[in-house]
């Protein structure tokens, strides 16, 4: 049968009954409170028709309620799928109808957008209201259920951040979350006196595979769901935080409250962020800002858990931008060029992940799957280069790279270019089809001043090679982004892709 995620929770409920273990803005639980709450939940889903195997929906912010969710779903033999509650009804509704859900757990503040999903209204016998479900629940027995449950059994869909379509569902079993966990543990060396706080939605898999089930081992998770910088800096110093996860904007945000000094930061040991870099300039600021330099970048994708490789803080100082060298403990990585060989240094190619804590698959998706991983291999889509050192920088996203009479451009060296001109605030630099040239340089760019078409020319010729400068230009106000903030390349694509001649 093997060790199950919510097996861990009732291991902890036994060993460390009494320790306050999860901390929301509305409350605080012992591990024996958590396990005993969703024992009752558990039971009553099952007499709500919740069988082994349904597929059902987890809608909630960063609160206890989405643990609640989370852990008696799992303790049925149900499989929970989080999701993003920021996404619009129509992309739920696509969501929920691709991976198969027959039913939604959400938290009764969310009422009003789970009613706008045009399924919810066929999954009405499966639409549970969490607070109502404990209300309901509390004459059930609080002892551990027992199913045996096989830790190869799928016990977690996730959603990639689908910037380029429906969303596809990643599939883990308890076994791979459980090396996901072990690896980030280890990692850094965690141990039960460490507090965990996590500002990201825990529909993501980093915040909540990395993050949270790692601090499963015997730490503390406290969650903030609105982030300010004084929310976060308040919380380390009352609850002596040890261990934050954030996307690095974050850390940054907070480095700039003007009230910075008068927090006691110093129990922190781990400042991690993860989805971009921290440059230099803005280590060195959030190193002199925070007095810590404890600053560990964590590369990864959803499809390996994400976990993957490290940049540790030492390694900020010579290779600040870079992914790191070394990958955390049980992952291997590799970047091959087009013909599958290991790159040189310089040379560009892709990203390859292996080890313990990839995904079984995307949902209902064969063909995508077998595109993905190959001879065990995760293809990231991401193009990187190692340095002479062995350092790897990551350039772009290999579906956005601009083909342009045969030569590869890369977007973001482009994007890159454009945000050190000082009316830039940001840019999506995007391919567009060129008659001669199958497709050329297009910069769409979102101003935070007065600046000319000529003046833009002008500037990025000083830095780039003549084929690499945008062709074309287009000033807009924003940029569309998806849900989780990445820009949605494919329709500004769509939206500024007429067919160029010269
Ligand atoms: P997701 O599956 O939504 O977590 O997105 C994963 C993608 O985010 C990766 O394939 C990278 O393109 C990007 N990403 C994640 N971490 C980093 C990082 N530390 N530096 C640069 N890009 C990153």
């Amino acid at each position: 049968m093997g060790v199950t995620i919510h097996g861990l929770l009732e291991r902890n409920a036994r060993k460390y009954s009494k320790k306050e273990a999860f901390i929301t803005a509305n409350t605080r639980l012992t591990y024996e409170e958590m396990n005993s709450i969703t024992n009752q939940l558990a039971r009553n889903l099952l007499q709500n028709g919740v069988k082994r195997g349904d597929r059902i929906a987890i809608m909630s912010r960063n609160n206890e309620h989405f643990f609640y969710a989370f852990f008696s779903l799992m303790k049925i033999g149900a499989i929970p799928m989080p999701l993003n509650i920021r996404l619009t009804a129509s992309e739920l509704h696509a969501i929920l109808t691709n991976c198969k859900a027959i039913g939604v757990m959400y938290e009764s503040e969310l009422q009003e957008t789970v009613s706008s999903i045009p399924l919810a209204s066929q999954l009405d016998h499966l639409l549970l209201p969490i607070q109502e479900l404990l209300n309901s629940a509390a004459s059930f027995e609080k002892t551990n259920l027992n199913i045996p449950i096989d830790s190869r059994d799928v016990c977690e869909i996730l959603f990639t951040s689908g910037t380029t379509g429906i969303p596809k569902g990643v599939l883990f079993n308890h076994e791979r979350l459980l090396a996901i966990a072990t690896a980030i543990s280890q990692t850094f060396n965690l141990s039960n006196n460490d507090k965990m706080l996590n500002l990201m939605p825990l529909s993501h898999s980093a915040p909540l595979n990395t993050f949270f089930l790692s601090g499963l081992y015997s730490g503390t998770a406290h969650v903030i769901d609105d982030f300010t910088p004084k929310a976060f800096l308040s919380y380390i110093q009352e609850e002596k935080t040890t261990f934050s996860f954030a996307a690095p904007v974050a850390y940054l945000f907070a480095s700039k409250d003007p009230d910075l000094a008068t927090y006691d930061l110093s129990s922190m040991r781990v400042f991690a962020y993860g989805g971009g870099p921290l440059a230099l300039a803005s280590y060195h600021h959030v190193k002199k800002a925070f007095q810590n330099e404890n600053f560990y970048q964590v590369y990864g994708l959803t499809e390996v858990g994400p976990n993957g490789i490290l940049l540790k803080p030492e390694e900020h100082l010579t290779k600040a931008g870079s992914i790191g060298k070394y990958p955390t403990v049980n992952m291997e990585i590799r970047i091959v060029n087009e013909q599958g060989e290991d790159t040189a240094p310089n040379e560009y190619g892709e990203v390859l992940l292996t080890g313990d804590s990839l995904m079984l698959g995307y949902d209902h998706n064969e063909a995508e799957t077998k595109a993905v991983i190959r001879d065990g291999w995760v293809y990231t889509g991401d193009i990187a280069y190692k340095d002479e050192d062995g350092y790897m920088y990551i350039v772009d996203r290999k579906k956005d790279i601009i083909i342009s009479g045969g030569v590869n451009i890369y977007p973001r060296e482009v994007d890159e270019v454009l945000a050190k001109h000082d009316s830039v605030l940001e840019s999506c630099v995007i391919g567009v089809p060129h008659e001669e040239w199958g497709e050329t340089v297009k910069a769409i760019v979102v101003p935070k001043g007065d600046v000319t078409e000529e003046e833009l020319r002008e500037f990025v010729s000083a830095y780039l090679a003549d084929y690499k400068c945008p062709r074309q230009y287009a000033f807009v106000e924003q940029l569309p982004r998806n849900a989780s903030g990445k820009i949605l390349k494919q329709q500004v694509k769509k939206e500024h892709s007429a067919i160029l001649k010269s």
